[in-house]
């Protein structure tokens, strides 16, 4: 099953996106006279020559250059003009993030004059915006890979675009490797990889025969960058003074403003508080000129997005806060200054949590300039860095390291299995541009292997099949079957579309206690943070018998946004359960079973409480406290032991979304890790693992190996 099978029933694609589409200010002939001015423009025919020529084709040239808007629309023409496709089957360009496949699939439907969803569409996660007609597919890089696990031979695509090849991120890596082998097996197939930095070595050495090197040369703009004399306490704070002081010096000059920030909270804090300081500011007279902010991060909805492409109204500088999504998936013009915090939000594997968790990190040297380069794109830019000129050489890598080698790899080591591979082997014979260690190999296996989805042996089980049929991590797609096997998939859906979608509980700083007082409403056992989730969703989307008639509580502080985004993800997760025979109706009224659901799939992640909420994890001794949103922040909970979804490093390490467990459940679950027993004068139960893991849950029974290549299997 593809992500594309997975289309919303009754919403006509090209209604619904016909209501979406934005806006544009532009006419046709602006629009031309735009893609004419690119640096792209005039290498298309030599691009074209090229690509045609040789199964693959490596792209280099730096951002805003038109690569992603431009060369896909090439193939897309000089296809259309052979009157018949010089290659049956479709285009797809791959993007890192969903909300640059979103974007420029909008982007380039405009520069047509085309509906999206018809000639040009996307794929991302849980959305597909394409129909029979589309023969141009931004996708997510996930999505390909998806549809790839079921047709390895890549034989219905003609071309396929790995963009933002630089970014590294795990998929990419995957992609790689996987289209190395279908080159292969489907001669007629084209590869081009675009990258906006000059790691294109790296990529023409992973393919033989050596491809040809495409370099768009563009002539950027000086950037002037200042840096801070020291190091800054409250990069928010920092960045808001940056930015007023370039308003206040600039005055009417125009030339706007991008502010490179970590996460979503951060940048809707930066923005609330600029905002707010912009109007006194403006009030009393020490500014003469308002400022337009506009936040920019994935989960931002489609329309909010396309504003920040919009100019401001004259006589106001706008003002883009933005995650690193803006150092090269998006390039807005106009931006003459760029405030850098020289920080992102990462996901790291940390190895004394034995998990991925999200992080504020300083970012890397490459990155540093790919975002000062974004200040001298039209006209001569100044880049503040807010950290010293010591820190850039001192503090900062050279370059990213690629996710594949600071992440858990079980979900890709699923994968592998899943297609008849083995992920050792891929490492060993040169599938992977950077392959991963043993140990991180073994620890992902030992991860799956907790999951039940491998045999001590390191061979796909019955439920590790399914758990690969489903796009979404592991521990939710356990979470999952564990669900129809406690008689409960009905709740426990609904706890995966919400774990899914970015936190629905909206707390802002003025009004935390009335947040606290609505979240608590739907904490009523004050032991499950999951079952919270559910009681919020049952509460917002059931009609419940007993209270209708009655107007429901306005919440004042859930966000409605992305509970209707869980209800669309938990309505497809839904039939794709049907669709593999389970049974998405099976309902239950006994807690107890949802929440053994929910710990079968985050057994990795029990922990037992040392003090109040501070708890310490089983099976890596990692310790957290849980965060105060929780519905067990600061209870008397029977149980000592919780199991955790998530842990969030900010200034200490939180454990979020956490459940009380009853430890006989623990150990009659997986008897061979863990061992329940009594302790201290009055007699309480405690929990202990039977079998000392020799790192992060290793099975004492023998060590994980892993499966040959074993295709008779399937
Ligand atoms: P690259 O992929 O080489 O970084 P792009 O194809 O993304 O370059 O961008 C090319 C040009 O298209 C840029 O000048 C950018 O400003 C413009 N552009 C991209 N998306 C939009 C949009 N949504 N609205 C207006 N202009 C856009
Ligand atoms: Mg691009």
């Amino acid at each position: 099953p593809t992500e594309a099978a997975t289309k919303e029933p009754d919403e006509p694609a090209d209604d619904r996106m016909g209501a979406q589409m934005p806006e544009t200010t532009q006419t046709r002939q602006q629009i031309r006279a735009a893609q004419q001015a690119l640096p792209i423009f005039k290498m298309r025919q030599g691009i074209l020559d090229t690509v045609f020529a040789s199964p693959v084709t490596v792209v280099v040239g730096s951002t805003g250059s038109g690569k992603t808007t431009q060369l896909p629309q090439y193939i897309l023409e000089a296809t259309n003009m052979a009157g018949k496709p010089l290659y049956p089957g479709s285009i797809v360009c791959t993007q890192p993030r969903r909300v640059a496949a979103v974007g420029v699939a909008h982007r380039v439907a405009v520069e047509r004059g085309a509906v999206l969803g018809g000639e040009v569409g996307y794929s991302i996660r849980f959305e597909d915006v394409t129909s029979d007609q589309t023969k141009l597919r931004y996708v997510t890089e996930g999505v390909l890979i998806r549809e790839l696990m079921t047709a390895p031979t890549a034989a219905k695509y003609s071309v396929i675009i790995i963009d933002e090849a630089h970014e590294r991120t795990i998929n990419t890596d995957l992609l790689f490797g996987l289209l190395k082998q279908a080159l292969g097996r489907h001669r007629g197939l084209r590869v081009i990889v675009m990258s906006a930095t000059l790691e294109a070595e790296k990529f023409r050495a992973f393919f033989s025969p050596t491809p040809p090197l495409i370099e768009i040369k563009t002539k950027p703009y000086p950037v002037e960058c200042l840096h801070t004399i020291g190091y800054q306490d409250d990069y928010v704070d920092s960045a808001v003074n940056q930015v007023l002081e370039i308003h206040r010096a600039q005055g009417a000059c125009p030339g706007d403003v991008l502010v490179f920030m970590t996460g979503q909270e951060d940048i809707d804090a930066t923005c609330d508080i600029l905002e707010q300081r912009a109007a006194e500011l403006l009030a009393d007279g020490t500014i003469a000129h308002p400022l337009l902010v506009l936040p920019m991060y994935g989960m931002l909805k489609a329309e909010e997005q396309m504003r920040i492409f919009s100019p401001p109204p004259p006589g106001t500088r706008k003002v883009i806060v933005s995650t690193n999504i803006a150092e090269t998936s998006l390039t807005v013009d106009g931006i003459v200054h760029v405030v850098d915090t020289g920080l992102a939000k990462l996901k790291v594997f940390s190895a004394p949590l034995g998990m991925d968790a999200l992080k504020v990190c300083p970012v890397s040297q490459a990155s540093a300039m790919q975002r000062t380069g974004r200040a001298g794109r039209t006209q001569p830019g100044r880049c503040y860095r807010l950290y010293p000129e010591t820190a850039f050489t001192g503090d900062l890598l050279e370059s990213t390291v690629p996710e594949l080698h600071r992440s858990n790899l079980a979900n890709i080591c699923l994968t592998l299995l899943k297609m008849g591979e083995s992920p050792h082997a891929w490492a060993e014979t040169g599938l992977f541009l950077d392959p991963p260690s043993k140990e991180a190999l073994n620890c992902a296996m030992r991860h799956l292997w907790m999951l039940e989805a491998v045999t001590d042996e390191g061979r796909l089980t019955r439920v590790g099949e399914v758990m690969a049929v489903f796009p979404l991590d592991p521990v939710l797609s356990r979470m999952l079957l564990a669900g129809e096997h406690y008689r409960c998939l009905s709740e426990v859906l609904t706890i995966i579309a919400m774990l899914s979608v970015p936190s629905v509980w909206y707390s802002p700083a003025q009004a935390a206690e009335k947040a606290k007082a609505e979240r608590q409403l739907f904490q009523s056992s004050p032991d499950s943070d999951h079952l919270a989730l559910l009681r919020l969703y049952s509460y917002v989307f059931r009609e419940d018998s007993r209270t209708s008639g009655k107007p429901k509580r306005k919440l004042q502080f859930v966000n409605m946004q992305n509970m209707v985004k869980a209800k669309k993800i938990r309505e497809q997760i839904r039939d794709m359960a049907k669709k593999y025979g389970l049974n998405p109706a099976t309902t239950t009224l006994r807690e107890d079973n949802i929440k053994k659901a929910i710990a079968r799939a985050l057994l990795i992640n029990v922990a037992e409480c040392e003090t109040g909420n501070r708890y310490s994890s089983l099976l890596t001794g990692a310790k957290g406290v849980i965060h105060s949103t929780s519905a067990l922040y600061d209870q008397n909970v029977a149980s000592r032991y919780i199991v955790f979804n998530e842990l969030v490093q900010t200034k200490q390490i939180y454990l979020r979304t956490v459940t009380a467990v009853d430890p006989n459940w623990i150990s009659d679950m997986r008897p061979d890790i863990f061992r329940t027993g009594s302790t201290g004068p009055v007699t309480r139960k405690s929990l202990a693992l039977a079998a000392v893991p020799d790192n992060l849950g290793a099975p004492s029974v023998g060590p994980v190996m892993v499966a040959s290549r074993d295709k008779g299997r399937r």
